[in-house]
């Protein structure tokens, strides 16, 4: 016990732990050797830090907290200095597209919006910046990012994901995890990066959250799995585990891929961390456990570090001591873990409390740059039959009608885990003078003259009967009532259109149907939308539909004759912006989709890189090709691919393809082209996915301008997972096939052969 009468500076240096020129691993040791076994346990919990802290700090002797507005931080920290051996707080938030619950700061596209950029650079750059504002707010720990499948796009969850190709979302995971982590965890702004949801979570059944995940190990190892492979050897320090189960078995128990896969076969030894009271789960909701110790025992056991938000598995675990079912010494590898990272963030030098520089630093300018530059590259141009770029001259100025529910909401552009979507009871939205919406963007242009009509309302709530909690305390989301089409707001709507020379339409859905809880049973636009693009279509006038939406829904028919639709997942703050510059031609369109739109919502799923041996490629009553496929976006201009040429076509397994094929811009304006390159493996021993993407490259051509890209590839990616789950490369015909999206018909071939 530390003698109270010293003072801090002679602390410091009492024991070994509080020694920083000794090594992580003998202040680990040292510090282990003193903790008594409630400490450890309490070391193992992160608790919610709304609750109260008192009793989380200075009782359960808690190791983390998470959902700590300002105040709170200084508060938990003021508290750890009263416990016995001050071990700091590592301090966890969901900064998922920049740091959600912080007012002021700079909120990006939701992360299936910074995947249509394609761009791993730039998704670092995201990252970093996001870190440098996390950290200054005294948070050490993103739960970033997402690597979860997206498959059946009714789940509520599809916007936190990277889409729906695991490269990509390794290509994009990996560069977030980079920028987060920094140079490395003693860099004061360097953040903890969470690889979650492990694994599996995303496939849904109906799309609905948590359900249980039907899916074998093979179809785990074939395309759930890679991604957090490579993040996992890449050095994520934590992984987060999902809600769901498989075969019966809760990820937080599930031996398999814990030991085996994750600790075992790719040596992982960073930290793991649940789900938000999985551990309590066990007992209340999958019944798996007759009670806390059992639960508390089986988590421990089955190697979890960081408890989040059970509180009781503080009294589980001790009791589980107690009654002989866990060792003393049981917790010790998991608070190791723990302490490891504390020290290597230098924490017990300096907790990272909220720093002088925040002002600075949260919701700078140049952090609204970058944000402005990955909005930009976010959105995504479907159709333009020419209308698009908009253009005005002083001798003629355009006149738009701006029409839609989303046109100028701005928290709702700003997607999940945004402060207005409701996890964060401290704060409801963002400053509105840091969002441009579509309309503040349009009325920026110059010569423009701007009528703003609502058109219609999406949605009103109803309290769900049950009460506004679930068991657990997690917020039960209001019961979503669709607003009938409106004839006043219609013909207003109609009424400016018809005033107008083009109509730009903002449809899409409301924080009320996405996130956790919150799957939809449709993909349709709810509400009065259709209705209202339906009424403007039958004006004549041009419509461009910008579809602001967290996911992929499907348009009503009369979309069909719309002049052009862009999609812009929740955007960030800077969205609307970037929007009315593309619309503008002021910014050429780049996006390209990472994941595929259906065309209706029985279609599901509509993923591109499906096993091939369904019989016939429709329904008896609708096609099962998807609205707009993987890879797909326009620009401005034309693009044509030609002569894909293999430098050698016959290849060892240990070779490299070497490729190239010639890039033409046939158009009159500069575009960014995303060069896509998927493999198919002709026969394979087992069925597998006709094709998929194995590289990308992006190549900015100005107007007229040709380019020969240069592709490679080692043929040790072109792997398939046997019966048996293990993964090799089968000699045999493949083909190389490389355009502009993965539909067939967009791609240019070219055999060869592995011997
Ligand atoms: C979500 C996680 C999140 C956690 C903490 C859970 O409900 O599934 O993604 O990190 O809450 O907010």
């Amino acid at each position: 016990i530390l003698p109270s009468t010293t003072t801090e500076a002679e602390q410091e240096v009492l024991f070994p732990y509080q020694d920083p020129s000794r090594t992580t691993v003998e202040r680990v040791a040292d510090l282990l050797d003193r903790m008594t076994v409630e400490e450890k346990v309490g070391q193992m919990l992160q608790l919610d830090a709304r609750d109260d802290l008192r009793d989380h700090v200075l009782r359960r002797h808690v190791g983390s907290i998470l959902h700590t507005s300002p105040e709170r931080i200084l508060e938990a920290n003021r508290l750890t200095a009263e416990t016995r051996l001050r071990i700091p707080l590592l301090v966890g938030e969901d900064c998922i597209h920049g740091h959600s619950f912080w007012p002021g700061a700079t909120i990006y596209p939701t992360q299936l919006g910074m995947a249509a950029s394609w761009d791993a650079e730039l998704i670092e750059r995201v990252a970093r910046a996001t870190a440098e504002e996390v950290a200054v707010t005294g948070v050490h720990w993103t739960f970033s990012p997402v690597l979860c499948i997206a498959r059946d796009l009714r789940w509520g969850r599809i916007s936190e994901t990277f889409g729906e190709d695991p490269f990509l979302i390794g290509e994009l995971a990996s560069a977030m995890v980079r920028g987060y982590q920094g140079e490395g965890l003693d860099d004061p702004t360097a953040i903890l990066a969470t690889a979650k949801h492990f694994a599996g979570y995303s496939e849904t059944q109906g799309g609905r959250d948590a359900s249980e995940a039907d899916i074998s190990r093979r179809k785990l190892r074939s395309w759930f799995l890679p991604p957090f492979e490579r993040v996992a050897r890449e050095g994520c320090r934590t992984f987060m585990l999902g809600y769901q189960s498989t075969d019966g078995v809760p990820i937080t128990i599930n031996d398999w891929l814990l030991s085996e896969v994750l600790r075992g076969e790719w040596g992982y030894t960073g930290t793991l961390i649940t789900d938000w009271d999985n551990v309590g789960r066990m007992v209340w909701e999958q019944r798996i456990q007759p009670d806390y110790a059992h639960a508390a025992a089986a988590a421990v056991t089955a190697g979890n570090d960081m408890v989040m938000t059970t509180p009781m598995f503080f009294e589980g675990a001790l009791e589980a001591v107690e009654r002989g079912m866990l060792a003393e010494d049981a917790f010790d590898a998991a608070v190791a873990r723990i302490l490891t990272l504390k020290f290597d963030l230098g924490l017990f030098e300096d907790p990272r409390l909220p720093s002088p520089r925040l002002d600075e630093v949260v919701g700078s300018a140049a952090h609204a740059e970058l944000n402005l530059e990955i909005a930009r590259r976010s959105i995504v141009l479907l159709e333009n039959d020419g209308t698009l770029p908009l253009a005005a001259t002083p001798a003629s100025p355009l006149r738009v009608a701006l029409v839609g529910p989303l046109a100028d909401d701005a928290q709702t552009q700003l997607g999940d885990w945004a402060g207005g979507s409701g996890q964060a009871g401290w704060l409801d939205g963002q400053p509105r003078e840091m969002i441009t919406t579509v309309f503040d963007g349009l009325r920026a242009i110059d010569g423009w003259t701007v009528e703003y009509a609502r058109g219609a309302d999406i949605l009103t709530l109803e309290d769900d009967p049950r009460g506004a909690t679930f068991p657990d305390g997690q917020p039960r989301p209001p019961v979503v009532v669709p607003s009938p089409p409106s004839a006043e707001l219609l013909a207003e709507a109609v009424a400016a259109a018809e005033a107008s020379d083009v109509v730009v339409a903002v449809v899409g859905d409301r924080i009320e149907l996405v996130g956790e809880g919150r799957s939809t049973a449709t993909l349709e636009l709810i509400g009065g939308q259709n209705a209202l693009l339906d009424a403007l279509i039958e004006t004549g006038k041009p419509v461009v539909v910008v579809l602001l939406a967290s996911k992929p829904l499907v348009l009503p028919p009369s979309a069909a004759k719309a002049a052009a639709v862009l999609w812009a997942a929740n955007p960030g703050m800077l969205g609307g912006q970037a929007i009315a510059e593309i619309i503008a031609g002021r910014v050429e369109p780049s996006g390209r989709l990472p994941i595929s739109f259906a065309r209706h919502v029985g279609q599901q799923p509509t993923y591109y890189n499906q096993i091939r041996g369904q019989h016939g490629d429709r329904y008896a009553d609708l096609t099962q090709a998807p609205a707009w496929a993987f890879g797909q976006g326009l620009s401005y201009t034309t693009v044509e691919y030609a002569d894909l040429a293999l430098a050698t076509d016959t290849l060892g397994v240990g070779d490299e393809i070497v490729a190239e094929v010639t890039v033409r811009n046939t158009g009159d304006r500069p575009v960014r082209e995303t060069v896509q390159v998927y493999v198919r493996d002709k026969i394979t021993s087992v069925s597998w996915a006709d094709i998929e993407l194995k590289a990308y490259r992006q190549v900015d051509l100005a107007p007229g301008e040709t380019a020969r890209v240069s592709l490679r590839l080692p043929v040790a990616e072109c792997t398939i997972v046997d019966s048996a789950g293990d993964r090799h490369v089968e000699p045999g015909e493949f083909e190389l096939l490389v355009g502009p999206s993965s539909r067939e018909t967009d791609l240019l071939s070219a055999g060869f052969v592995l011997r």
